[in-house]
C-alpha cells in the first residue's frame, strides 16, 4: 500500500479540490470513492431496490459496471457505457449513496473494488474510510477538516453554482444530517485514522492544503518513479 495516498474528511471539507490537484501534481490516479457509492445508490434506486435489501444490493454491486475516468481534469464515472458524472451528484443522491453506504454488503463489494483498482499506480484514494479500513496500510494518511459554518458555505457555493434554488440553512441542515450518518454508522465510520494528519482547512486555500500535504508526504516509502515537485 505504499502507492497509495488515503485522505478522508466530511463533505465540504475540500478532499475533492485537494484530492484532483494532489493526484495531478504528483501524476497519479484520483480515486473518488464516494463517487463509487453514489454510482450504486443511483443503480439501487433505477432498480427499485429497498436500502434494507442487503442480499440484493450486494447483488447489485457484483455486477455493477461501474468504471471510473480519471485521467483527465474532470474525472467521470460510468455506468455501462452512460456517463452518470452528473446524475450521481444531486440532493438525493448525497442522502441515498450515505444510506446504501452504511450496508455492509455494499461496503464489503465497494472495499474489493478500490481496493483493486487502487493496484499498480500512485493513487490519491479519497473517501470516508480510506485511511482507517480500505488502506490501513498506507504510510501517508491525511484528515481534511473545516468549521461546519465553512464546509456549509462551501457546499452551498457550489449548488448555486449549479444553478439550484436551495437556501444555506437547507444545506447546512442536510449536510449535519448526511455527517451524523455517516460518523455514527456501525461499519466504517468516518473517521481519522490514529496515524491520519488532520488538517484544517478552515482558513486554507486547496493550493496551501496540497502543499501543506506534500510537505508531510513521506516520499521515501512512495512507491513512484515520477514523483514531481
Ligand atoms: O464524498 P461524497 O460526498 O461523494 O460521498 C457520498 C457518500 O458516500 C458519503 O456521504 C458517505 O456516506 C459515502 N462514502 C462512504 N465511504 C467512502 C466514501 C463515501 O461511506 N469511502
Amino acid at each position: 500500500m505504499k502507492n497509495v495516498i488515503a485522505i478522508d474528511g466530511p463533505s465540504g471539507s475540500g478532499k475533492s479540490t485537494v484530492g484532483k490537484a494532489l493526484a495531478r501534481r504528483l501524476g497519479g490516479v484520483y480515486l473518488d470513492t464516494g463517487a463509487m457509492y453514489r454510482a450504486v445508490a443511483l443503480a439501487a434506486k433505477r432498480n427499485g431496490i429497498s436500502m434494507d435489501d442487503g442480499n440484493a444490493l450486494g447483488e447489485l454491486c457484483r455486477s455493477l459496471d461501474l468504471s471510473l475516468q480519471a485521467d483527465n481534469d474532470v474525472p467521470r464515472v460510468f455506468l455501462g457505457e452512460e456517463d452518470i458524472s452528473q446524475a450521481i451528484r444531486s440532493p438525493e443522491m448525497d442522502m441515498l449513496s450515505s444510506a446504501v453506504s452504511a450496508v455492509r454488503e455494499v461496503r464489503v463489494a465497494m472495499t474489493i473494488l478500490q481496493r483493486k483498482l487502487a493496484k499498480g499506480a500512485l493513487v490519491v484514494a479519497e473517501g470516508r474510510d480510506m485511511g482507517t479500513v480500505v488502506f490501513p496500510g498506507s504510510v501517508n494518511k491525511f484528515f481534511l477538516t473545516a468549521s461546519p459554518e465553512i464546509r456549509a458555505e462551501r457546499r452551498y457555493r457550489e449548488r448555486l453554482g449549479k444553478g439550484e434554488a436551495v437556501s444555506p440553512a437547507d444545506v447546512q441542515s442536510e449536510m449535519r444530517k448526511r455527517d451524523r450518518q455517516d460518523s455514527t454508522r456501525a461499519l466504517a465510520p468516518l473517521k481519522a485514522a490514529r496515524d491520519a494528519l488532520i488538517i484544517d482547512s478552515s482558513e486554507l486555500t486547496p493550493v496551501r492544503v496540497v502543499e501543506e500535504i506534500c510537505r508531510h508526504l513521506k516520499r521515501g516509502q512512495l512507491k513512484v518513479n515520477n514523483l514531481r515537485k
